[in-house]
């Protein structure tokens, strides 16, 4: 469960997000729709305490994201999926965030197959596509097999073999109990996923 309270962010005289209370669920796909600048990329930000509330808060499970012991066990997060180091191999990405986090090597392995990146795993990121970044971005979020995840505008650039997986994928999720919160600027896609809008 996500819960923002009065979740507000301005930039000098810009008001980035203002004022945003909502709950997101666990077992449906909530959708976060607004135009491009909205506030979505901030509040989102705000969630994995990348950026500071002005005022207003956000707690995950009832926690600040800082007070989570292992936070990747708690909440996955694809923002930008170009946040990687190009020159390390698919699979050495995910070792390295894996190591650090308390996870098991094995659960690399069973994420890069969940994406459908085993055959390109030992290959550098740098060469990879829009949408094999998006899955290796993905197989992040996934790899603490964490309760509640995020995709900041997932679909973006994807062709509509990438969009239908993802769209199943986040649906597959909801279904096993998980609280999925997805962004999009795009109304038509919102409808076909999402149960639970939340607009700004
Ligand atoms: P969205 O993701 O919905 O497109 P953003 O959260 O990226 O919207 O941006 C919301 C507004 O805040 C935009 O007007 C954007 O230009 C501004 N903004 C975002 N990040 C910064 C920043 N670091 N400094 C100044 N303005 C920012
Ligand atoms: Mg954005």
């Amino acid at each position: 469960m996500i819960e923002s309270e009065g979740l507000t962010k301005r930039y000098g005289d810009k008001l980035a997000v203002d004022g945003l209370t909502f709950t997101v669920r666990p077992g449906i796909v909530t959708g976060f729709l607004g135009p491009n600048g909205a506030g979505k990329s901030t509040t989102m930000r705000m969630m994995l305490d990348l950026d500071h509330p002005t005022s207003g808060q956000v707690r995950i499970d009832g926690r600040h994201y800082r007070q989570l012991s292992d936070p990747l066990k708690h909440i996955g997060a694809l923002l930008d999926a170009k946040a990687v180091h190009g020159g390390r191999s698919a699979f050495n990405h995910l070792l390295c965030l894996a190591q650090s986090n308390g996870i098991p090597r094995a659960r690399v392995h069973e994420v890069l197959d969940t994406v459908g990146l085993t055959a390109v795993a030992g290959k550098r990121s740098s060469g990879f596509s829009l949408g094999m970044g998006q899955r290796l971005g993905i197989a992040a979020a996934l790899l603490g097999d964490p309760e509640i995840l995020m995709f900041d505008e997932p679909v973006n650039g994807l062709d509509p073999e990438g969009i239908h997986w993802i769209r199943n994928l986040m649906k597959g999720l909801a279904a096993q109990g998980r609280t999925v919160f997805v962004s999009s600027h795009l109304m038509s896609e919102m409808a076909l996923t999402a149960e639970h809008l939340i607009v700004i």
